[in-house]
């Protein structure tokens, strides 16, 4: 058994901390919101009156903020302090690869260890303990944290070492955002050529175009009867969270100065997805988007 803080009881944080507390461990959480505190009590957590309060008898601090500004403020203000020399700190909030390594940075100056450790697997996954995790940091402080990760999630993985669990979540949405719209791009061709969606699946999932964007997520109703177009685009994974996500790609595409043009069109394309109607609806549905700006 592990005394955990868990910090930040929104959509994704409070089920992981429920499933933490199931799975025995002594889990104390908190949110600066007085409606997740509320909801976070009805499903049974003990939660504590400030992050510090919480962080201060923890052997382990797991934060799930909006953003990496929300880490670091946390981190500066009060929560290293609070909180005895060694203790284990592990961030899976989606931020920035050079937020995560000022993270690491503090935590470790603080005379703490720490682990980056993003998720993917959305609201369901964090619900049915089925997330995925991609770790940074050291191989000890990984092997320190599997249990609690294993007990919230189906698949672990150590990416390797400060910041590189982010790298890999920001690598995969890149690809995900760019293969989500070329199926887009593929179906709506293949309308205007005459060709049914399902004769398109049905060669596309057996051949080379084959990819979770179209046998999981297919961005049309009939295919996958199980994917978001069937339901009127109702997420699964928002176009919002894709286009923070994108924007965390461009950053360290600017910083690292990788000729990703498909990466940063797919930046441009979600962020013009999310700042209209698509913000609240999958991210598959940038499909209706190809379809309304096609010619004719
Ligand atoms: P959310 O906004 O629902 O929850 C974040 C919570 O953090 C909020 O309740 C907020 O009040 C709280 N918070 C902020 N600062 C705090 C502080 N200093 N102390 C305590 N609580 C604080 O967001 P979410 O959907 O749960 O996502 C959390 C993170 O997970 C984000 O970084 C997101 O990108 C990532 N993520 C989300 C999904 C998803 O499907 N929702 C999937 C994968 C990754």
């Amino acid at each position: 058994m592990t005394r955990v803080a868990f910090l930040g009881l929104g959509h994704m944080g409070l089920p992981m901390a429920l499933n933490l507390a199931k799975a025995g461990h002594e889990v104390i959480g908190f949110d600066v919101v007085p409606a997740a505190i509320d909801a976070a009590r009805a499903g049974g957590l003990v939660v504590a009156d400030a992050g510090t309060d919480a962080a201060a008898s923890a052997d382990v601090v797991i934060t799930m903020f909006p953003s990496g500004r929300h880490v670091i403020d946390a981190y500066r203000d009060g929560l290293l302090a609070a909180t005895a020399p060694g203790t284990l700190f592990i961030d899976c909030s989606t931020i920035a690869v050079d937020e995560a390594r000022d993270a690491h940075a503090l935590a470790e100056a603080a005379g703490h260890r720490s682990l980056d450790a993003p998720v993917s697997g959305g609201v369901v996954g964090a619900e049915n303990a089925t997330l995925a995790f991609m770790v940074g940091g050291s191989d000890e402080h990984f092997e320190a944290a599997r249990p609690l990760l294993e007990a919230m999630g189906r698949r672990v993985v150590r990416c390797g070492g400060a910041g590189l669990g982010q790298a890999a979540k920001v690598c995969n949405n890149m690809i995900l955002a760019v293969s989500q719209i070329a199926v887009a791009e593929a179906f709506v061709l293949g309308e205007r050529l005459g060709l049914s969606h399902q004769a398109l699946f049905d060669v596309a999932s057996n051949a080379s175009g084959q990819c979770w964007a179209l046998t999981t997520n297919c961005p049309v109703p009939g295919p996958v009867p199980t994917s978001p177009a069937n339901r009127d685009y109702q997420p699964g994974f928002a176009g919002a969270l894709m286009s923070k996500d994108l924007g965390l790609a461009e950053q360290a595409i600017d910083l690292t100065g990788v000729d990703a043009r498909m990466g940063l069109l797919a930046r441009e394309i979600y962020k013009e997805f999310a700042d209209g109607a698509g913000a609240g609806q999958d991210f598959s549905g940038i499909i209706t988007t190809i379809r309304a700006e096609s010619r004719g």
